[in-house]
């Protein structure tokens, strides 16, 4: 069996792996040198790419770049407004992007859609795609990384995994699922984001990409909860769904199947294995609360590739240096981000006040005023009553 080689090679071709192969292949002047794997089987959730549910608050940095790499869909929905608010309390927090002086906090966008606009991209920038069975990373040695797609053997400098598989059992089981499906409202608010803490769970009423009073929910509740509510007729989870969200945009009826995700948190302590480096949720997988996890993936490519920029010129040397500079510098943000959305999943939901943190998708504002960043952090944690 022949093998073929390779400097870089990305396991899964999601948005993370997608967006990690862009940035190569801008920073090297041999794009065919960097292959990415994608495998032809559905995602760890059980859907095909084109066919994932999810819709994804996305902040204004990874909107800039992936606008900058040429994989920002055509369809998104800008939030203006974020409100946040607890049920069973009276009060509410509201965001604004005046506040920050910009025209919209961010934006949300379909997987799928995302997913189609960064492949389109990846085929036109000269990286080597195969499609086929899951690939495999077999082995590694000083000087590279063995890997298999069913009888295909290649052979990397680096191996990056990007898909979306977590390294070993969850650190925490939320006992909580997420369920997805689109509403239309009947009085709907353009730009508005509304994120609404239960005692089991947040939910969270977005813009839907669409427009014309469409609204992607993403419910969490307990999975017992869950299972009821997707067991309901669509009237009567459409009215379950407005009464616990109240009537700030006045009746939700829902437009679409209703979709459930399994919530855990999953954290590799290490992101690199000798020459094997993780990104994206492969290296975490967060609670959806604050809209964090694809946000937090596509640092973790900003921050690979520019590590690895000085290396692509010259790849038969050694990368250890550029992937613990990898290491050392996406630590940080990675402790906070998981920290504070494990936070909020459990806290906030039941113990603290909402309006007085204003948790949430308000983290989706966070990355407009990074000063902001570590106090609030600081507020949340110093909060915290267990
Ligand atoms: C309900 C819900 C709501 C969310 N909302 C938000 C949000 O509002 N904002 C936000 O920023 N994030 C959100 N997230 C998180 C976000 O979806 C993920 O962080 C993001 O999809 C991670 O991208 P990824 O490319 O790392 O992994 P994935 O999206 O899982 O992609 C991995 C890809 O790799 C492929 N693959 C798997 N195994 C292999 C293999 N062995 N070989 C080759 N290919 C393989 C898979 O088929 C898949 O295409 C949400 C998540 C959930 C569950």
């Amino acid at each position: 069996m022949s093998e073929q080689e390779f400097d870089i090679a990305i396991l899964g071709g999601g948005p993370v792996g997608s967006a990690l192969a862009l940035l190569l292949a801008r920073a090297t002047p041999r794009p065919g040198r960097i292959v990415l794997l994608q495998s032809d089987s559905s995602s760890l959730y059980g859907h095909a790419p084109a066919a994932d549910p999810r819709v994804l608050a996305l902040n204004q940095g990874s909107r800039v770049m992936l606008d900058s790499i040429g994989g920002w869909p055509g369809e998104a929905a800008p939030i203006r407004t974020i409100h946040v608010s607890q049920r069973g309390r009276l009060g509410r927090t509201i965001i604004r992007n005046t506040d920050f002086g910009v025209p919209q906090l961010g934006c949300v966008v379909r997987y799928a859609d995302l997913h189609a606009s960064l492949a389109h991209a990846v085929a036109a920038s000269g990286v080597r795609i195969m499609t086929g069975p899951a690939a495999r990373i077999d082995s590694q040695d000083a000087h590279g990384v063995t890997l298999s797609q069913g009888d295909l053997r290649l052979r990397a400098r680096i191996a990056v995994q990007a898909d979306g598989s977590p390294a070993g059992p969850p650190r925490r089981e939320y006992r909580q699922m997420a369920l997805i499906t689109t509403a239309r409202s009947s009085q709907p608010r353009d730009g508005w984001a509304f994120e609404r803490f239960t005692q089991e769970g947040p939910l969270a009423v977005l813009p839907h990409p669409e427009g014309g009073g469409l609204q992607s929910i993403v419910w969490c509740s307990a999975p017992e909860h869950a299972q009821a509510l997707r067991a309901l007729a669509p009237e009567a989870f459409s009215e379950a769904l407005t009464q616990t969200f109240g009537t700030r945009l006045g009746s939700l009826t829902i437009e679409a199947p209703v979709a459930a995700f399994p919530l855990a948190l999953n954290l590799r302590k290490q992101a690199t294995d000798g020459r094997v480096v993780a990104i994206g949720n492969a290296l975490q997988t967060l609670h959806p609360v604050a809209g964090q996890g694809l946000n937090l993936g596509l640092r973790d490519t900003a921050t690979l590739a520019a590590a690895l920029r000085q290396w692509l010129a010259e790849p038969g040397a050694d990368p250890a240096g550029a992937l613990l500079q990898f290491e050392r510098q996406r630590r940080p943000d990675r402790t906070l981000t998981a920290g504070l959305t494990d936070f909020m999943s459990r806290g906030l939901a039941t113990r603290c006040s909402v309006v007085e943190h204003a948790g949430g998708l308000a983290l989706l504002a966070l990355d407009l005023s990074p000063s902001l960043r570590a106090p609030l952090a600081r507020h949340l944690l110093q909060g915290l009553r267990f």
